[in-house]
């Protein structure tokens, strides 16, 4: 098995080690092609992202490790970017595409912050109703590919983040993922993005964080996206060195 990783984040955003060290460790495991991806600016949080100031250093860095280490590793500098990023995306190897919050009337609703945030949203943002805010938040990511340009479809049903508690063993403490509104939203956005052609990542994120159980997406939309001819790739979302491949022999 090929080991590669292009979902991987670095110091440069909410990461813990440096792009160096994060090379380090994938030539130390033997990996044979790693993508740096950290979080593209977003106006309206700053707290994870890369600091607008210095995206121009990101790509700098990255370009001279690219050369650095090219007799042992294949280095990508990529993005991971939002849906409401306004940065620019043309000078990047590859982007990955993803949905962290959804535009609501009074500014913008969290989708993986925190199970708080998640709740609130709910609540004031969509009317108590959670299959009103899955409905939305899948609708934004079926347009994911055409607003980002991306080519991997980032943690396509994140909005399962704080579904489970892993610890106490218990299941859908927000939404029950077999409810007909949830299966249709999910499956309206497949089908839209099937005719792209672009890759579904398999994101072990969830599980190495100790937030889940099976990595992004569900076994249920994999086998959807499978049978529909989709294309899957397997990705880590690293935020630490040690969690780069994260279970991909098993997954
Ligand atoms: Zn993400
Ligand atoms: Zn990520």
């Amino acid at each position: 098995m090929t080991k590669q990783d292009f979902h991987v984040h670095t110091t440069y955003s909410d990461g813990d080690n440096s792009p160096e060290e994060m090379i380090l460790a994938a030539i130390d495991k033997g990996m044979t092609k790693i993508g740096i991806s950290d979080h593209s600016y977003t106006w309206f949080d700053e707290t994870y992202c890369v600091p607008k100031e210095r995206i121009a250093e990101y790509k700098k860095e990255i370009t001279a490790l690219k050369e650095k280490y090219k007799d042992q590793i294949k280095v990508l500098c990529g993005v991971e970017q939002d849906y409401y990023s306004e940065e620019p995306t043309d000078d990047y190897d590859y982007v990955i595409g993803s949905v962290h919050y959804l535009k609501v009337d009074d500014g913008f609703a969290y989708v993986d912050e925190s199970p708080e945030l998640f709740q609130k949203a709910i609540n004031e943002s969509f009317g108590s109703d959670v299959y009103a805010f899955a409905e939305a938040y899948f609708a934004t990511v079926a347009d994911v590919v055409n607003k980002t340009g991306a080519d991997i479809i980032g943690h396509f049903d994140l909005f399962t983040k704080f579904n489970e508690d892993v610890k106490g063993g218990r299941a859908n403490l927000f939404f029950d993922p077999s409810h007909p509104r949830y299966v249709t939203a999910w499956k309206k956005a497949v089908d839209a993005l099937l005719p792209s052609d672009k890759y579904f990542e398999i994101n072990t994120g969830g599980m190495a964080s100790g937030r889940k159980t099976s990595p992004y997406p569900s076994v249920e939309i994999q086998n959807y996206i499978r049978l529909h001819g989709g294309k899957l790739l397997l990705s880590s979302d690293a935020h630490k060195a040690e969690n780069l491949c994260f279970r991909f022999e098993e997954i």
